[in-house]
């Protein structure tokens, strides 16, 4: 395992060790029952099991009890992003789209597509630099639901204190960092996220839906559309993908012995502020891209003086061990990922080599 690099990757991301030793073992016969998990029915006993486990473990570690739902669907996060105005969005109402980076934005033009999106607010002028002030965001009371990015991945922000909606119901984008850090869970109607980035590897996509809310769905879209219609088959109407939720199965294992969403919130503190405290030091080599009180926890963004710096900086950090922190094609500079999976010790050796760079560049 002594090459195993410092994976800084900002999605799909690292996994725990331990995650992919296990999964290593149990590949080719699953609990000693003769097959891989991958060659048995999705309506055999283990693979209900499997599910069933899956969907309790994650209520759980959310500190949710009765009344919502936990679905696996496919498609990723991007599909969450249609889905939810297919399923919540009536033609006579209006839903509410919180802008604070790339990821809401499209989330923002799907549901364009669909019915009619207000932009409620935007931090887009500020170069996603910020999140907006939530005393400025106004709702109107008639509005189907708002929808927010609570961590924005490339840009490097997050929220830390939520809108206030009344009985407007909130939903969520939590796909880089669910399960890093606390957040009132129960004030979210719907809440997804992608796997690949906190959960598991990609080809899963966590849904927790409140009971109330799926009242509001609509029965008017196809079938396999219909959040409906995986509450009532417990993600099983069609085949899952049944790798990728054993997968996260494992990690959310995994969190849970960690101590859970309390001990890796302190954890992830932690390793932010190794970092953030280089860039803060650095009188200027590294430039922080967003404001201080609106930084992410989870992708640390900083530019330097000159691409040519920045190239430089990505290349030495490849040939000492260092992971994915180019930032986003669409933005450049400088991104460290550091998701729950990813270890102090690696926040530690990136936040040296940070030093080591500027003292020989700077
Ligand atoms: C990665 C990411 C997405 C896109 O996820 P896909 O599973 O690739 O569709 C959406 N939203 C956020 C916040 C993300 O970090």
């Amino acid at each position: 395992m002594s090459n195993r690099l410092f994976n800084f990757n900002p999605g799909p991301a690292a996994l725990p060790l331990e995650v992919l030793i296990q999964a290593q073992e149990e590949f080719v016969e699953y609990q000693n029952l003769g097959l891989s998990l991958m060659e048995m029915s999705h309506r055999s006993a283990a693979v209900e099991q499997l599910n069933e486990d899956t969907q309790k473990l994650f209520l759980q570690l959310l500190g949710l009890k009765k009344g919502y739902h936990v679905l696996f669907m496919g498609g990723g996060a991007s599909t969450q992003f249609a889905l939810v105005p297919l399923n919540f969005l009536p033609p006579y109402a209006a839903a509410e789209y919180i802008l604070t980076g790339s990821f809401s934005e499209k989330a923002y033009s799907e549901a364009k597509f669909i019915g009619a999106a207000r932009l409620t607010a935007s931090s887009k002028n500020d170069k996603w630099s910020k999140i907006p002030s939530m005393n400025e965001v106004e709702i109107d009371r008639a509005s189907a639901y708002l929808h927010i990015t609570t961590n924005n991945t490339i840009e490097g922000s997050r929220y830390n204190e939520l809108p206030t909606t009344g009985d407007v119901p909130l939903i969520a984008d939590m796909t880089s960092d669910l399960l890093s850090r606390k957040l009132p869970f129960q004030r979210f109607a719907m809440i997804y996220a992608g796997a690949q980035k906190n959960l598991g590897p990609a080809g899963v996509t966590a849904v927790i839906i409140k009971e109330e809310m799926l009242q509001r769905a609509s029965s008017s879209i196809p079938q396999i559309l219909r959040y409906e219609t995986f509450v009532k088959h417990q993600s099983l109407y069609n085949t899952p993908p049944v790798h990728s939720i054993y997968m996260m199965k494992l990690v959310l294992n995994w969190t849970q012995k960690q101590g859970g969403i309390d001990q890796l919130e302190q954890r992830n503190t932690e390793k932010a502020r190794l970092l953030y405290d280089v860039i803060d030091a650095s009188g200027g080599f590294y430039q922080g891209i967003i404001n201080k009180e609106d930084r992410s926890h989870m992708n640390m963004t900083w530019r330097m003086a000159s691409e040519e710096m920045e190239q430089r900086f990505i290349a030495e950090s490849e040939q000492n061990g260092f992971e994915g922190l180019a930032g986003h094609r669409s933005v450049g500079g400088l991104r460290a990922s550091s998701y729950n999976a990813v270890s102090l010790q690696a926040c530690k050796a990136l936040a040296e080599f940070m030093i080591e760079f500027q003292r020989m560049n700077g």
